[in-house]
């Protein structure tokens, strides 16, 4: 995709008017094909379905950037009723938030003590629950809390961006915490970011590399098969055991393929968004490739 189209995808996501309109308007543009419903019960139903096809997930209530603290006070409810329903229904899922759902705009401290009271309600049901790495705005803030969370948690891990210039130098201050590594969604200033894909592409190799091999659990988390197929020659000639990683897509991509890495006997995990606030995740996801505008159009036209 060209990086207009993109950056235009990427501008309507930080929309806010559009936003809070998508929030009345319930699953719509096609976002019903990668958003698993607006409810606690019908994510619930989809994981359930996954789980049965021997997919682990890790669910995502969805919602960022927000500005009062009764919202935040909402997204944390929320959260502890999900850890609740995994727990009651038996379903192999973990849990990943968004900081600035919880409060991170508002007060970090705020956000640490929803963070807290989540952690608590997931340590109970012996559950993990991740952070999504958002924009760089964020990331310093966000490390800052992971790393005063890991002091009392060892339940919670993050996300590293391979577009980020300073990913690998954060590697060492991550050792043996669970990272998931990513290429990174958000539209980031050629200071702190990589902007071809060639250079995403390699230091997301090294860093996945040097997580590995530094004895951490690595969340590998893409769709392109270039990388998976190098991860998993790697893994073996550096005889890096099944058990110290996992694959993970989201919710609606490359289901087959999903299946497939399942079946070949590595950890899958697929993302799993849900919820009214599904605007931003949707066009994030319409600024990564062609195909996926192709079926927002279709969805369109079908309602
Ligand atoms: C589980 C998960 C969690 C994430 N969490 C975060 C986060 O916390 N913070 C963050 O910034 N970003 C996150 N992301 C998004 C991530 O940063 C990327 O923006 C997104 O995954 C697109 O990059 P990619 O690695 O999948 O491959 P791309 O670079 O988009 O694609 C590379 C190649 O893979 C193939 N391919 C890709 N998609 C498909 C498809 N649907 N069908 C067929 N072939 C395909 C094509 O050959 C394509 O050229 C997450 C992604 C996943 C999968």
């Amino acid at each position: 995709m060209s990086n207009v189209t993109r950056n235009f995808f990427l501008f309507l996501s930080q929309n806010k008017a559009l936003n809070n309109s998508a929030k009345k308007w319930g699953l719509r543009l096609g976002a019903s094909k990668v958003v698993a419903g607006v409810t606690i019960e019908e994510a619930m139903t989809s994981i359930q379905t996954l789980n049965q096809s021997g997919l682990k997930a890790t669910v995502d209530h969805l919602g960022e950037f927000v500005t009062e603290a009764n919202e935040a006070e909402e997204a944390r409810k929320a959260c502890i009723e999900i850890i609740e329903a995994i727990h009651s229904q038996q379903i192999d899922s973990q849990i990943s938030v968004k900081l600035t759902k919880l409060g991170l705009d508002i007060s970090p401290d705020l956000c640490m003590d929803n963070m807290r009271s989540i952690l608590d309600a997931a340590k109970d049901t012996g559950n993990f629950i991740n952070i999504d790495m958002e924009d760089y705005a964020r990331y310093q803030a966000t490390l800052d809390i992971l790393f005063e969370l890991r002091n009392t948690y060892d339940n919670v891990g993050t996300v590293l961006q391979s577009y980020l210039y300073r990913g690998m130098e954060d590697l060492d201050d991550l050792k043996g915490i669970p990272l998931r590594i990513v290429k990174g969604a958000y539209k980031e200033n050629e200071d702190v970011a990589m902007q071809t894909k060639e250079a995403i592409d390699a230091n997301f190799l090294r860093m996945i590399q040097k997580h590995l091999l530094n004895g951490g659990y690595t969340a590998i988390a893409t769709h392109d098969h270039h990388i998976i197929e190098n991860v998993k020659t790697f893994t073996t000639d550096n005889e890096i055991p099944k058990d110290q990683f996992e694959f993970q897509m989201l919710y609606g991509f490359r289901h087959e393929l999903q299946l497939a890495l399942a079946k070949e006997g590595y950890t899958f995990r697929t993302y799993v968004p849900f919820g009214k606030d599904w605007y931003g995740y949707f066009m994030r996801r319409l600024a990564e490739r062609p195909q996926n505008v192709a079926f927002a159009v279709r969805g369109m036209l079908s309602k």
